[in-house]
This record gives structure tokens, sequence and C-alpha cells, in this order.
């Protein structure tokens, strides 16, 4: 045979699929979520019932995703996944609810992106495991009631805030996932080296976690470009060495911030006198949504504490000055 027999190589996204944990046991830190979770998840199978709804809210990256399939797991049930933007009718949510079978998950990434309609029939669904639908148009429209399966959502995002109230009075659990520690970081890197087949030795996975945002996501995709590059400029294992070298080349600095990061706070030192500056002005100055600014980037810098989030605006830290090399400006006028 001419052909290779050898599988396609599997796009970023099988990847991550791959290197998700499968159950509670395996998922590293979010001690807070997980216990939680397996007191109520092991009460809601004691009693053969629907597990509470759940919302789970944090920055991308850190483990949603992943807890929603690991909650359908341990409670042995389906995982049906969709998200905020794709259900545009209500009949779409409509057609996932009535096919639900007893005690399944409905997980909906992006939730606070529901539009209103949709976000209307899922109340009662929630409350009752009812839906009302409407049948026929014009004068001989009428609604009429459905029974569900009981069910449990599992709605992610990255705003809580941005949640109706109505909506967000509906989850009986709710956690805030954190960013990592680099202890944790580094005890997934090694696993996922595991499961890749790579070489990294404990200083070497220390050296990646310390420099992925407290981010599960970042410190696996880190992996593979650190993985690329021993391969290429070494023997193929990663140690504290190659794996600086690597990282600089991907101009993450040592504290782990990204070309984005260093513009966001260069621009609120240089362009706003270090703050307080709003931020669509920051956005503007350096041609980012705000949204992503608020959702991505700027968590991670405020976590940190780089950069402070006050009522008049953002404001550049002491530590931002020191981090870029800069003087800080005497603040004594307060
Ligand atoms: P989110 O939905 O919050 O954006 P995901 O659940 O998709 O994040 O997680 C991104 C990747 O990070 C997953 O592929 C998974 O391998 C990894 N990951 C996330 N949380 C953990 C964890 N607690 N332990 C191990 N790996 C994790």
């Amino acid at each position: 045979r001419v052909v290779s027999a050898a599988p396609a190589s599997p796009n970023e996204e099988a990847i991550e699929r791959a290197l998700r944990p499968k159950g509670l046991a395996e998922y590293v830190g979010q001690a807070k979520a997980r216990e939680q979770l397996e007191i109520f998840i092991g009460a809601a199978k004691k009693r053969s019932e629907a597990l509470d709804h759940v919302l789970l809210f944090g920055p991308p990256g850190l483990g949603k995703t992943t807890l929603s399939h690991i909650i359908a797991a341990e409670l042995g049930v389906n995982l049906r996944q969709t998200s905020g933007p794709v259900l545009e009718k209500p009949k779409d949510l409509a057609a996932i609810l009535t096919n639900l079978e007893k005690n399944d998950v409905l997980f909906i990434d992006e939730i606070h992106r529901l539009s209103p309609v949709v976000e209307e029939i899922l109340y009662p669904a929630l409350e009752d495991y009812q839906i009302d639908i409407m049948i026929g148009e014009g004068p001989a429209a009428r609604s009429i009631k459905l029974e569900l399966q009981p069910f449990t959502l599992v709605g992610a995002t990255t705003r809580a805030g941005m949640l109706t109230n109505p909506l967000r009075d509906r989850f009986g659990i709710v956690a805030r996932l954190e960013f990592y520690t680099v202890e944790e970081l580094a005890r997934i890197v090694t696993r996922s080296a595991g499961l890749l087949k790579v070489h990294a030795d404990a200083q070497g996975a220390l050296e990646i976690a310390r420099r992925s945002r407290g981010t599960p996501r970042i410190a696996n995709r880190l992996l593979r470009r650190v993985r690329d590059y021993a391969e290429v400029k070494g023997n193929g294992r990663i140690d504290a060495g190659v794996a600086d070298l690597a990282l600089k080349m991907l101009d993450v600095d040592p504290q782990g911030f990204d070309v984005m990061d260093r513009k966001l706070l260069e621009a609120v030192i240089h362009r706003f006198d270090g703050g307080p500056v709003g931020l669509d002005n920051v956005a503007a100055a350096i041609g980012e949504e705000s949204g992503t600014i608020e959702d991505v980037i700027e968590p991670y810098l405020i976590q940190q504490g780089y950069l402070q989030r006050t009522p008049r605006g953002r404001i550049a830290t002491l530590a931002a000055y020191r981090h870029l090399g800069l003087t800080p400006p005497s603040r004594n006028a307060g």
C-alpha cells in the first residue's frame, strides 16, 4: 500500500478533549467547587433525582466545560451541550429540552448570551420541568404545556454579573472557578505530558506552570509549543532551560504575561498616566474589544495585583511599573 494508514494529525480541539480529566478525582484544584459538587452529586444519586441546577463562572480556560462533562459522568447520565448564542429561537431550546432523558445534564456555555425570548421558556423548564410552546400562527395560535423529564442545567459564563436576576436565582449551586496556583498547574502539565508521551522534568513543568496565567488551557497549549521547540532545537526533553527559551521565543514573559497583557499595562501607564482610565478608553488605545479586556485580559492582571479596578477606572499599580522596568511616579499629591 502506498497510502499511509497513519491518522491525520488531530486538531487542537481534539487534543484538548483528550487532555480533559474524566472524573472529579482527576480534576486538579478548585477545592471549593469540587467539594460542593461531590456532596450534592452523591446526594442526588442516592435519591435518584436530578442534581440541582449548577452555575459555573470564571475566566475562559479554567475548566467550566470540563467540569460539566465530569458532572454528567459522575451522575452517570448523558450530557447535551449547546451555547447561548447558538440558541436563536425558543424552538431551538424546546427541541433540546424535550429530548432530554431522566436526570440528564444540559450544558449551556456562554449562558449570559441567551436571548430574552429563549430565556423566557427556560424559567418554567428549570422550575417545574415544563415548557409552554406556541402552536400555529395568527388567530389559531395557542399555547400548550409540555412535561419534561427532570434534568440539570449546567450554565457557564465568564461574567456572572451579566446574568438576569431571575435566571441567576434559579441555580441552586453556584461555583466560582479561581485561577490555579503554580503547583496545581505543574500537576496539570505533568499529567498532560504523560498523556502526550512527552518527557518533561519537574523543573520544566514548573517553568511552564509559572508562565500560564493561572489557566489550565494556557498551560496545555504552552506545553505543546514547548514540546515542538524541544523536538526541533533539543533532544525532545523538556527541562527548565528549554522551557524558558521556548517561552521567551513565544513572547511569554517570566510573569506569564503575553503581548496583550503588556500592551494593556503600557497603555494605562504611558497614555493615561497610570490611570484611573475608563475601560472604553483602554480598549480604544490598544485596539481590543472591551468585552475581551474584561473577560480575558484583565482578570489575571487584577488577581496578580498589577491592575486595580476602581469606580473611577483602571489604575496601574507599582508592581506594573516595576514589571515593565519603569520608575513609578511619586503619588504624594494623593
Ligand atoms: P472553560 O470551559 O472554562 O473555558 P475548559 O473546561 O474547556 O475551560 O478547559 C480547558 C482545558 O484545560 C481542558 O482541555 C482541560 O484539559 C484543561 N483543564 C481545565 N481544568 C482542569 C483541571 N481542573 N484539571 C486538569 N485539567 C484541566
